[in-house]
């Protein structure tokens, strides 16, 4: 009697599991539809746009495909769109785009359409967005089109008030943005640019000096070092001497820092090495032409031995200093690069704000939120507003 009884409260129990387990799966079947639905309807022309910039690759000097989506989206929306090829190719476009004839604006709005590699598929859960670029910077692109669409539609931008810039090649060398420094002929007053800047107004950003250093020695026995030239000493002490000296530094954005990202250097422990290189990166507060000096003069002293060292210079930019105070508007200090120092145009002020997090950019969990998208837009808005009616 008691086994039959144990058996029956058994059988009810895995009985009442499995209807609640179907009516659980019904229950979620119900529920994802719903969600579904919910997506679809939820998706506003707002995130529509960021998924269709996201889903699309644009990893730098392959931005073909971004930049025809954008000329026709901004085509569709009235606008009107240059396309400008940077190079030879035809395939790498900048896109210029204004209302009506004016093709000076009294603010420009700008951010770049290439992201780092790799391409990351688009994914929403919930209210984040993931993949490649929904931060950096197709935040910034989809956020500041939609409000310039928005203040337009809401009669409070005429033709001649705002045009949009994006540009290709920021997040390699900058030369989307050093082509509109020397070819477009256009003027314009404020400038707005748009990177992850957590939705506050950047004060400004560290220029770059990145530098390779190449020591030629000669390989001898180990016992014998007077035989040979010790490239690897040399090159220690040419480190040494960068790492220690002095540079340029700034209220607002700090000290430089020193980054001797890449050492490579000599062959085996019993040879004198005949061979050491090294790469390094000087993110510069102030100054990045006294910082170039300071270098030189290392490696001139150190060459006056046996000259064999050799300075090789990849990239160079001065900070940037920007116009941060702007009524309701947090500020804060980055540590990033942009391609704004390469427009070398007289503004009368000049801004960077954008959605999301630059903590997140370049990595694999690159994302957002909804509601970083919303703030951005009704961000981009009151600045393009406030600098309309700026009195200066
Ligand atoms: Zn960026």
């Amino acid at each position: 009697m008691k086994s039959q009884l144990v058996l029956f409260s058994l059988v009810s129990i895995v009985l009442s599991a499995s209807i609640f387990q179907s009516f659980l799966k019904g229950f979620e079947q119900l529920n994802s539809i719903s969600q579904e639905v919910l997506q679809q309807d939820e998706e506003t022309e707002l995130i529509k746009l960021h998924r269709n910039l996201v889903e699309i690759s644009s990893i730098s000097q392959n931005e073909t495909s971004v930049s025809e989506f954008l000329a026709n989206y901004l085509k569709k929306q009235g606008l009107t769109v240059e396309t400008q090829s940077i190079d030879d190719s035809g395939k790498r476009q900048n896109i210029y785009a204004y209302f009506g004839d004016s093709k000076d604006a009294k603010v420009l709005i700008s951010s770049h359409i290439d992201t780092v590699p790799p391409f990351i598929p688009y994914r929403r859960e919930g209210d984040l967005i993931y993949g490649r670029g929904s931060v950096d910077a197709k935040g910034s692109v989809a956020t500041q089109i939609l409000s310039t669409l928005n203040l337009f539609q809401n009669g409070e931008i005429q033709n001649g008030d705002v045009a949009l810039l994006f540009v290709v090649s920021e997040e390699l060398d900058g030369a989307g943005m050093k082509f509109v420094n020397e070819h477009l002929d256009a003027n314009w007053d404020h400038a707005i640019f748009g990177e992850p800047t957590e939705g506050k107004l950047g004060v400004g950003h560290k220029g770059i000096y990145n530098f390779a250093i190449e020591v030629q020695g000669k390989a001898s026995h180990s016992g014998y070092p007077e035989l040979g030239i010790d490239a690897n000493t040399k090159l220690i002490n040419i480190l040494h001497k960068i790492i220690h000296s002095e540079y340029p530094t700034n209220e607002l954005l700090g000290n430089s820092t020193i980054n001797p990202g890449i050492i490579d250097a000599g062959v085996a422990s019993n040879v004198v090495s005949p061979i050491a290189k090294a790469r390094v990166l000087i993110r510069v507060a102030s100054d990045a032409s006294k910082v170039v000096e300071i270098i030189s003069n290392i490696i001139e002293e150190e060459n006056q031995e046996y000259h064999n060292i050799n300075l090789i210079q990849s990239q160079y930019s001065e900070p940037a200093y920007l116009n941060f105070t702007v009524p309701g508007f947090e500020s804060i200090v980055l540590a990033y690069a942009t391609d704004i120092p390469y427009l070398t145009r007289d503004f009368k002020s000049r801004y960077l704000y954008g959605p999301g997090t630059i903590h997140v950019a370049h990595s694999a969990n690159e994302y957002l939120s909804i509601k970083d998208l919303e703030n951005a837009v009704i961000g981009y808005e009151n600045l393009t507003k406030y600098l309309l009616h700026k009195q200066d």
